[in-house]
């Protein structure tokens, strides 16, 4: 067996112990003595790309070895063991959690500014009463609507108080001992989300460790998966501008396709957004431009895109097709809109005849049939389209007797 290092591992090594020498050695023990964490030193490291050190290339990370990774720990605790746990913690615990088992939207959204060093990373499974009986958590997850709602705390948590993206575990099924524990990930900022004083340790002085509390920290989904799974658990609903249009075909066939119930409430089109943020329904299936402020300023989360791509406004947002589901390809359905307030009844007859005709195999011929038009492309004459489309169903809906506030 040949235990001679790689020309990149001598590299690696190389790389590390000249960042430790030149930018932590002379510094550090001002931190250490004033038991402070050193920020800077943390943002230097992320240029040199070992806060990526196990991440994929694909996401923005160096890809190494462990072998090279191992060198590159072993020369930053050499120097200082506080830069050291602070860099693995980073690395070992919470990126690679997310690396080996998170979804592809947790992936783009997450790692490739850990693995530049924009955001820190922490993870959660020690408790004040559990340690190496990590089974015997108490922290609790339990689904509530569109997301799950965490109360509980951690102690002994690498980089708790300067994280940005935490990793916790939480029980989600209890009679499932073990198995029932789940892994969320957290953001800094979160309503009930706090980080104690750090301890006052008898070593690694400049290593923020502390404890998290979770007082009904609200998680919500992070995918179509968590989303149906969720739907299953608990009744749901969304907000979708009226009936017939894109955002409200599209819901009612995520829904044929996941075989799962969700309460369609129709909304007029600048109040869907609104619906879902005021919490009158769980999910607002609605157009780009009112729901990307909302996302940018993490007010929503956005699930997926209808659109054959992903929508240069959220780029990191997957599609539909990418998260398993079929025939959203080249999805412009145009249809009309109802007032808010229109009878319950009226909805649900009109939701289970579009269900039916989106079953059909002769969808578009069926769809015309009900005056919903395929349209497949959005020119100017579109807004004029549509005012007539609403015009002819807004008679339709009034002759129909349906209520409308
Ligand atoms: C500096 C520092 C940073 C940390 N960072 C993190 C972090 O980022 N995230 C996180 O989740 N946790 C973190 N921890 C917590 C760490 O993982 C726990 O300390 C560890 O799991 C042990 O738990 P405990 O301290 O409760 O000890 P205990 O579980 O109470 O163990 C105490 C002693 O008893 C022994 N012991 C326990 N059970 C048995 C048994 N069945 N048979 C024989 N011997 C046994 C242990 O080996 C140990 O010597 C950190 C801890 C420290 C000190």
């Amino acid at each position: 067996m040949d235990f001679a290092l790689t020309p990149e591992q001598e590299a690696i090594r190389e790389l590390a112990r000249d960042f430790a020498v030149r930018e932590v050695a002379p510094v550090i023990r001002r931190f250490d003595e004033a038991h402070e964490f050193p920020a800077d030193i943390l943002t230097r490291l992320g240029t040199t790309g070992l806060l990526g050190a196990l991440v994929p290339e694909e996401y923005g990370g160096a890809g190494l070895d462990y072998v090279s990774y191992a060198l590159a720990v072993e020369e930053l605790n050499r120097v200082d063991a506080s830069v050291g746990i602070t860099m693995w913690a980073h690395n070992s615990l919470c990126t690679n959690h997310i690396t080996l088992f998170g979804s592809k939207e947790q992936k783009a959204a997450y790692l490739p500014r850990l693995a530049r060093g924009e955001s820190l990373g922490a993870w959660g499974l020690t408790e004040p009463g559990s340690g190496s009986d990590a089974a015997a958590m108490k922290t609790r997850a339990v689904a509530d609507g569109g997301r799950f709602i965490l109360n509980g705390s951690k102690a002994f948590i690498t980089n708790a108080g300067v994280a940005e993206v935490m990793v916790v575990m939480a029980v989600t099924d209890p009679a499932r001992g073990s198995k029932g524990i789940s892994a969320f990930v957290l953001e800094k900022g979160m309503a009930g989300l706090s980080a104690g004083r750090p301890y006052r340790k008898l070593g690694l002085h400049a290593s923020n460790t502390a404890e998290l509390a979770f007082d009904n920290v609200a998680v919500p989904a992070a995918n179509l998966k968590e989303l149906i799974e969720l739907a299953r658990r608990s009744p749901l609903s969304y907000a979708s501008s009226g009936i017939g249009t894109t955002t409200h075909l599209s819901m009612e066939r995520i829904k044929q396709q996941a075989k799962v119930e969700i309460t369609h409430v129709p909304y007029q089109p600048a109040q869907a957004v609104g619906a879902a943020l005021a919490g009158h329904t769980q999910i607002s299936s609605t157009s780009m431009p009112p729901a990307v402020p909302q996302v940018r300023g993490g007010r929503l989360r956005a699930i997926a895109v209808t659109s054959a791509q992903r929508s240069p406004a959220l780029p990191e947002v997957p599609t539909l097709n990418e998260q398993g589901l079929s025939g959203f390809d080249d999805l412009t359905w145009t249809g009309f809109f109802v007032p808010a307030g229109m009878s319950q009844d009226l909805v649900n007859r009109l939701n289970s005849e579009i269900s039916r005709a989106l079953l059909a195999p002769d969808v578009h011929e069926r769809l015309v049939q009900f005056g919903l038009e395929w349209n497949p492309n959005t020119s100017g004459e579109f807004a004029e389209f549509l005012r007539s489309e609403i015009e002819k169903w807004s008679r339709a809906v009034k002759e129909s007797g349906a209520k409308a506030d």
